[in-house]
């Protein structure tokens, strides 16, 4: 991984490339961003680029050709050691180099790094993944080795924030007195719940979310640039989100739904009003919440559209198409209403009310607003 296939993140790579052209490389860094912010894509290419021999002082990425650099695309690099959460297999020792094949499975089908599939892969999509003290014997032990390739051993942690206590403090003793010739990259999603004493020895590069423009850039692949963008904006910076709301059919049938909804409402149609909040409450609870959640922003959307500011909207050309006529409808008296009503049906919905009575009870309410 190069700093070039990273998105974004300027001024972070600026910083990351001096640290290491003036020789002034933390003993622990720690490197933190939003989930879906390509967070362990830069540390990757940090770690590559320290070790890269083919590079010049005033290169400013590795060279991706020299054999350091083709040991770390395949993920096979001696002087790199990770340690991430795992879960227990039976009663003995469970080590992160028991799961080897799934992490490198993980980095390699995707780096964005999407913890929320990490449990299943490691063999129980409920478990709660944890890095435990034995970990830190492990890393001790292989960095008191001398770095076998390059002279200097890296120990990546991914996700500091799910070390126990007694494995924290363990690693403790090696940030504050290291092994010659090593230190520590952590990759953090929630900073704020690293163990203080830990965080506070780090030196730490904080990233921002990365832009709609740079989101939509990374999944955009054969995609309508305005679908692209409409994704990217929904998933607020991250890539991960981003590229689910693409992959799920939940958006054309949503916004199926969600016409449906309006013209019947408009046509005051009561009996297929009925039936239509039959067929969202089969749904079930959360499908029913998410699409509730996609009503508000498409009710949002039509009313910046009817306000006519074009560079505030984000609405995917099947959505475009229906808003360009449905637009009018939605306008200063009525846009609260709806979305509080929305909203409201939301909270009734998650706290177990008959999901059919609150939809239609909803649909009626629709009746009278778009007549406002
Ligand atoms: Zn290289």
């Amino acid at each position: 991984m190069k700093f070039s296939d990273v998105p974004g993140h300027h001024e972070a790579k600026r910083r990351l490339v001096e640290m290491v052209q003036q020789g002034r490389l933390p003993h622990a860094l720690l490197i933190s961003g939003p989930v879906g912010s390509g967070e362990v894509m830069l540390a990757r290419a940090f770690v590559q680029y320290l070790h890269c021999t083919g590079r010049s002082a005033t290169d400013n990425d590795s060279c991706g050709q020299c054999p350091s650099c083709r040991q770390h695309q395949s993920l096979n690099h001696a002087d790199l050691h990770f340690a991430f959460p795992i879960l227990k297999k039976g009663s003995g020792v469970t080590l992160c180099e028991d799961y080897m094949p799934q992490w490198r499975e993980l980095l390699d089908q995707d780096p964005w790094m999407d913890f929320r599939r990490w449990p299943e892969m490691l063999g129980k999509a409920n478990g709660q993944p944890v890095i435990y003290v034995d970990e830190a014997d492990v890393l001790r032990r292989k960095l008191s080795m001398a770095a076998r390739v390059s002279g200097l051993n890296v120990a990546m942690i991914w996700l500091p924030e799910k070390l126990v206590p007694a494995t924290a403090n363990a690693l403790l003793k090696l940030i504050e007195e290291p092994e010659p010739g090593s230190m520590f990259v952590m990759v953090s999603n929630a900073p704020a719940e690293i163990l203080p004493t830990v965080y506070s020895r780090c030196q730490r590069i904080e990233l921002r979310r990365l832009s709609d423009a740079e989101v939509a850039e990374v999944i955009g692949q054969g995609l309508n640039p305005a679908d692209a963008l409409a994704a990217a904006h929904v998933a607020e910076g991250n890539v991960i989100a981003a590229r689910d709301s693409l992959g799920t059919r939940d958006s054309q049938r949503n916004l199926d739904l969600f016409m449906q909804l309006m013209r019947l409402a408009y046509q005051r149609k009561v009996g297929d009003l009925k039936a239509w909040s039959e067929t969202v409450a089969a749904l079930g609870r959360d499908g029913i919440c998410r699409f509730l959640d996609y009503c508000q922003r498409m009710v949002r959307e039509n009313f910046i559209l009817n306000l006519q500011v074009p560079e505030l909207n984000y609405l995917t050309a099947d959505e475009g198409q229906f808003s360009s006529r449905f637009c009018p409808f939605i306008n200063e008296r009525n846009v609260e209403g709806l979305i509080k009503e929305l909203n409201d049906a939301e909270t009734d919905i998650r706290g177990n009310t008959g999901a059919k009575i609150v939809l239609f009870d909803l649909a009626i309410k629709v009746i009278i607003l778009l007549k406002a």
